[in-house]
């Protein structure tokens, strides 16, 4: 179906991105094949010229991996249209992982020499990724307090080789937001390229293409999978011609291509992304609103309360509150290993995004190996529990951490 700028949301979850092929079928299947067939040996050389689309070797591209891409693409270019007000078109490319995606974004648009300026509360991955493989490859990170749009204007004066921008907002686990807008148009004007990780958000609730960044890339592995079912990553930029171009090269050589089994079950769970969002933030507001009057619990991080320090960027920026949280429990430590243990149906796992809502003691987990003054620093305390907010009914997600923190 052609997606027009009044199709809807949920409309473009199920049907965008779909093309029918060959034998009729009405999903499209799982092209297990690593390479196509060519009719003849003029036709080889115009799909390598590149006079005629086509599939080659399933590194390079695979019908059950386009779908998913082109999906991604359309949701996050949801009704945002360039500045002459015709309908921004962007290009995705799914990658194997979140991190491969990241490492795509990154290798193919800095350089030996440059640097990244970027924030301190990056996914885990992605922070070890900047501090122990890119400064072997001669790129170094600028750590800046983002919340402070002067500090972050003072380190570009200061040095002109920095070359890219890498935003996370929400991050983990205390759900800091940081403003898209006033820090895309201060790295725009420096001429940086502008990355954002918006994992956590997704396009339901946050499109950071508006405020004119060059990428976003997800861990697909999270709230777009839906299902907890396959790891997964995408890279979706809005400069065509260098995603078709040196982009797709930079992802090519690198080799962290997706597969079409965990493409497919990427593309199933895209149907339902919007249906599912909207339940897994409601859901979240009622728990939020529980947990923040508990006498068991001190602070409830939810960007949809009033009292999360950044409530009023997230309103800018989001929807709504979202799906995630983390709470303190008062009594510490002990407290949150035993709460972990008397859960019943919540499960205790680390991740995110899955209809099951998942739940993990901070401190004992993610951060164990962080010094505990640095992580107290961080607003980790000794009883954070976060949590992502899950599709069960939210009466019994409620009941289930009542009687956990008893
Ligand atoms: C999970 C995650 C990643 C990494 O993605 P993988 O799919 O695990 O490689 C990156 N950023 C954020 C915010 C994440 O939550």
């Amino acid at each position: 179906m052609k997606i027009e700028t009044s199709t809807g949301f949920d409309t473009v979850c199920i049907r965008g991105g779909h093309v029918t092929e060959g034998h009729r079928a009405h999903l499209t299947p799982i092209y297990a094949s690593s390479t196509y067939v060519f009719e003849s040996a003029e036709q080889a050389i115009s799909v390598f010229k590149g006079d005629e689309k086509g599939y080659v070797y399933s590194r390079w591209g695979n019908p059950t991996i386009t779908e998913a891409e082109e999906k991604i693409a359309l949701l996050e270019a949801y009704k945002l249209t360039n500045s002459n007000g015709t309908p921004l078109q962007l290009k995705a490319i799914l990658h194997a992982s979140g991190m491969a995606a990241v490492t795509t974004m990154l290798l193919g648009n800095i350089k030996y020499g440059q640097k990244l300026i970027t924030h301190q509360s990056l996914y885990g991955g992605t922070h070890e990724l900047i501090e122990k493989i890119l400064p072997g490859l001669g790129i170094q990170s600028i750590i800046v307090d983002f919340h402070d749009i002067n500090k972050v204007e003072d380190a570009l004066k200061a040095d002109g080789n920095i070359g890219l921008m890498y935003l996370e907002t929400p991050a983990n686990p205390t759900l800091q937001c940081i403003d898209l807008e006033a820090l895309s148009s201060l790295g725009k004007s420096y001429g940086l390229t502008v990355c954002v990780d918006n994992t956590f958000a997704t396009p339901y609730l946050q499109q950071p293409f508006r405020y004119d960044v060059d990428y976003v890339m997800h861990s697909t592995t999270k709230f777009l999978n839906g299902h907890g079912t396959a790891i997964g990553g995408v890279v979706i930029g809005r400069d065509i011609e260098k995603m078709e171009g040196p982009m797709t090269k930079t992802h090519r050589l690198l080799g962290g291509n997706s597969n079409p089994f965990d493409a497919f079950l990427l593309t199933n769970g895209l149907k339902t992304f919007g249906i599912r969002m909207e339940r897994h933030c409601s859901n979240a507001a009622k728990v939020a609103a529980f947990l923040e009057q508990h006498p068991a619990v001190g602070t409830v991080n939810y960007l949809g309360l009033a009292s999360h320090p950044d409530h009023a960027t997230a309103m800018r920026q989001m929807k709504n509150g979202g799906a995630m949280m983390s709470f303190e429990l008062k009594d510490g430590f002990d407290a949150g290993v035993s709460f972990i243990n008397k859960l019943k149906m919540c499960t205790n796992a680390v991740s995110l995004g899955t209809c099951d809502t998942l739940v993990s003691h901070a401190p004992s987990t993610t951060h164990m190996g962080v010094d505990r003054q640095q992580r107290l620093a961080f607003g980790i305390t000794d009883g954070l529990i976060r949590m992502s907010v899950g599709m069960e009914n939210v009466e019994d997600i409620i009941s289930d951490l009542d009687q956990a923190m008893k």
